[in-house]
């Protein structure tokens, strides 16, 4: 198994992981979109299950090169709100940060695919003084997320001082972090990335996992370092077709995040990122995986099903409803988890 991160069409050949008879189809998939696999990421793909769900969300797929008609290049209306390089202002309380744009893996469904990867640069000090500047000059914004690319692939030195300049913004409280470094590159969460990361202000890391055996146990002991040091952290998944649409598969998931003290924060609806059609589950099937873990996990392990609206509306819960209006403007029609409906208020017991 190669140690480095397998990178083109040949590196992955050569890991074992594709068929020598695919190199063709990748090659050409991976002149339109990055590509990346690291080693843990590699370890986990059994290269003998053609489904395998590791391999589905690394390994590029000939059906990357298809566009389905609904599906664009900016599939969540990014660039729209985009007043500075290196910003997304789309709510007024905070704003979407993208200092780095490379990331350790490169994974076939990402919303930005178009605009990460290798040939994309970083932002220039020149541009995340400007980024910087623009936070400085909104006193409505207090939570800045820091995003890409994977921000902790900057050196914890660079992620320092950020931390220390947006420290040093009053009106911002919360800095938080989406990552998939833990989960990919686990190594990676060193003691001195721990340290940058200690803050006055609350910094909170949000992790990026889709299947319960990314749940490593060098993972855990990446969060270990993590919560250990005192950062709360959160997950987001996101909802893919042959990966994790089933409620059992779902449920490992979820239960091994918590139980590692880690918040399941958002399970995403795939969005309409081109080439991505073979990954995406439908809205109806993603409402009843998540009626169905209603009954079998507790709240702390329920994420909110979330979907980002194209165009760029912002991201709203599209979960199941378990509300439903009955005669009067206050009666009300409840579901319970298992299915059966409910008057609420009760009515009243007949007087004895
Ligand atoms: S790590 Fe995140 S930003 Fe990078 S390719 Fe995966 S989903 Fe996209």
């Amino acid at each position: 198994m190669t140690k480095v991160t397998a990178r083109r069409a040949a590196a992955l050949v050569a890991t074992g992981l594709v068929a020598p008879e695919r190199e063709a189809e990748i090659a050409r998939v991976a002149e339109r979109f990055a590509v990346a696999i690291t080693p843990d990421m590699a370890a986990l793909i059994d290269p003998a299950d053609s489904r395998d769900p590791i391999a589905r969300q690394f390994v590029p797929d000939a059906r990357e090169l298809a566009t389905a008609p609904e599906e664009r290049a900016d599939p969540i209306g990014d660039h729209a709100h985009s007043p500075v390089k290196g910003i997304v202002h789309r709510y007024p309380d905070r704003v979407l940060l993208k200092p780095h744009h490379v990331c350790p893996v490169y994974c076939r469904f990402c919303f930005r695919r178009e605009d990460v990867g290798p040939g994309s640069e970083s932002l220039s000090e020149a541009e995340l003084a400007a980024a910087l500047d623009y936070i400085r000059g909104d006193k409505a914004i207090w939570e800045v997320i820091v995003t890409g690319g994977d921000p902790f692939l900057m050196s914890p030195r660079r992620l320092g001082a950020l931390i220390a300049a947006l420290e040093a913004i009053p009106h911002v409280a919360v800095i938080r972090f989406h990552t998939r470094v833990p989960v990919v590159a686990p190594e990676g969460v060193s003691a001195a990335l721990v340290r940058a990361l200690q803050s006055d202000k609350a910094v909170y890391v949000v992790l990026h996992a889709n299947h319960p055996r990314e749940l490593t146990p060098a993972m855990a002991a990446a969060v270990k370092r993590l919560t250990r040091a005192g950062i709360p952290l959160l997950s987001q998944s996101v909802l893919l077709k042959g990966v994790n649409d089933d409620a059992a598969t779902l449920e490992a998931l979820l239960r091994g995040l918590v139980a590692m003290r880690v918040k399941p924060y958002y399970l995403h609806h795939g969005d309409l990122a081109r080439g991505t059609a073979h990954l995406r589950t439908g809205l109806g099937a993603g409402r009843a995986l998540m009626k169905r873990l209603r009954g079998r996990v507790s709240g702390l392990c329920q994420p909110s099903y979330v979907l980002d609206l194209p165009g760029g509306h912002g991201k709203v819960p599209v979960g199941p409803c378990y509300v439903e209006s009955g005669a009067g403007s206050e009666d009300w029609l409840i579901e319970d988890p298992q299915g059966r409906r409910h008057a609420y208020p009760p009515r009243p017991h007949p007087a004895k």
